[in-house]
């Protein structure tokens, strides 16, 4: 029996080499290196479904704490404060060039270990495009799309281009998109607590269908937003194969060019071309400002460029020949981006924001002119107006309050040390800059010499 054993090879005990594991499901983001790519707030939404969670459990308890945790200078910054930048009324910047795309970049790139998702957002072209006139406050849909892509099986999701300001119309559908749900009549953001694309945040009903009834485009929207349709979308559709981002000072010099080649570098001339300000096509020229991307459009369509080469090749030829009209009508049409309904919506969601914020801040957020607003929604604009005003009224009361304490305090410590509390003194013992320049401090000084047995 004994000679029957065999001899095995010996056990290899090491353990294989795995490959880090990714703490979330590393879902593959839709259309990169197309003009239909996903964004990163349709991303998030839907990686959040993929785990059977909703958007708001993925933020607070995965992105917020690992934000805070990868970015030092938010790590003192509670994760409930990092999760309400991230949703809501603030969600429009996370597909677009700032600080709390990179955050979100950050944190969703760590979770699902996707190199591609910085295409998600505009972060490529962070210090060249504006953030201001970018994106969208709040959410756009094409109703067509949705219900094709459910027909058809297909994922559901929101396009970056979709986020765009100046994007208005479906380039498939040559629809309108829409930005209020059919349902609840509700605004939508691009990121809150329940969202999930082709559906209302609000309401949770399906956004898609295919019978719209819209008032009718008119030949120059129609032609406008194609053109800006498809110049945005072959941005989009390139970056990620750009092998560098263009520097800042070579658009410049290409938008010289563009203003020398076209009307001799006259300044005048080429505003009246593209519909602007004097001073603004003064301050382009000079390397003081850069254009919004409106402007950027605006330029292109005349000069019959396209934005990708504006933004990314050397301009030295334009045919003055072929120099498109951008009609008035064309123009005002451009700037009126936000639907009339959306607009006051948002408007109204102001008057009782706390603490209250000044007109021109609304202005600025919504992204409309402060005159405009005032011209259409004049009784909104008035108690945001009134609201902030006294705001600021009881903010400048509080501060006075505490100037007050200080000095009373500084006239007693230096009474103390039989010092005469002099104007200069106590100014000098707080390091006060300008206090001291206001009549009601000096006042309330001399009124505590005398409580003080001083000046009698
Ligand atoms: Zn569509
Ligand atoms: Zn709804």
């Amino acid at each position: 029996m004994e000679n029957d054993l065999l001899i095995y090879d010996k056990w290899d005990l090491t353990p294989p080499d795995i490959l880090p594991r990714s703490t979330l499901h590393s879902l593959a983001p839709i259309g990169v290196g197309s003009s239909d790519v996903e964004s990163l707030t349709s991303y998030v939404a839907r990686l959040a479904d993929s785990h059977q969670v909703t958007t708001g459990i993925l933020l607070i308890y995965q992105i917020a704490p690992l934000i805070s945790l990868l970015l030092p200078h938010q790590s003192n910054i509670d994760t409930k404060i990092i999760f309400s930048k991230l949703i809501d009324r603030n969600s429009g910047a996370a597909n677009g060039v700032g600080l709390i795309a990179s955050s979100l970049l950050l944190a969703i790139e760590q979770l699902t270990f996707r190199p591609e998702l910085k295409f998600l957002t505009l972060l490529s072209w962070s210090g060249i495009l504006h953030d201001r006139g970018l994106l969208r406050p709040h959410s756009a849909w094409c109703p067509m799309c949705y219900e094709e892509w459910k027909e058809k099986n297909l994922t559901i999701y929101e396009p970056l281009i979709w986020k765009f300001k100046i994007i208005t119309t479906c380039s498939h559908h040559q629809v309108f998109l829409s930005s209020k749900c059919p349902h609840c009549q509700q605004i939508i953001s691009h990121l809150s607590s329940r969202s999930k694309p082709g559906y209302c945040s609000k309401c949770h009903q399906w956004l898609g269908t295919l019978h719209l009834s819209q008032e009718n485009m008119t030949p120059d929207e129609l032609t406008w937003q194609v053109f800006v349709t498809n110049n945005v979308g072959s941005v989009l559709a390139s970056t990620p194969y750009l092998l560098k981002i263009p520097y800042k000072q070579d658009i410049f010099q290409n938008l010289k060019r563009c203003i020398d080649l076209t009307t001799s570098g006259n300044k005048q001339a080429f505003a009246k071309l593209i519909n602007s300000a004097k001073q603004t096509i003064f301050n382009w020229y000079e390397g003081n400002s850069f254009p919004q991307i409106l402007a950027l459009l605006k330029i292109c369509y005349c000069l019959n460029i396209s934005l990708f080469n504006l933004l990314t090749s050397n301009i030295y030829d334009i045919d003055i020949h072929n120099i498109n009209d951008l009609n008035p009508t064309q123009c005002s049409k451009m700037n009126h981006y936000l639907p009339f309904d959306e607009i006051k919506a948002l408007l109204l969601d102001y008057v009782d924001k706390s603490p209250p914020i000044p007109m021109e801040k609304v202005a600025q957020e919504v992204g409309q002119n402060i005159r405009d607003l005032y011209r259409f929604f004049p009784e909104i604009c008035r108690s945001i107006a009134i609201k902030s005003k006294k705001y600021r009224h009881y903010l400048s009361e509080k501060k006075i309050e505490t100037l007050y304490e200080q000095a009373k305090s500084a006239a007693i410590e230096l009474a103390n040390l039989g010092i005469y509390p002099s104007d200069s003194k106590v100014q000098n013992h707080l390091n006060w800059k300008g206090h001291m320049k206001n009549k009601k401090i000096r006042d309330y000084l001399a009124q505590v010499r005398r409580e003080l047995g001083f000046d009698k």
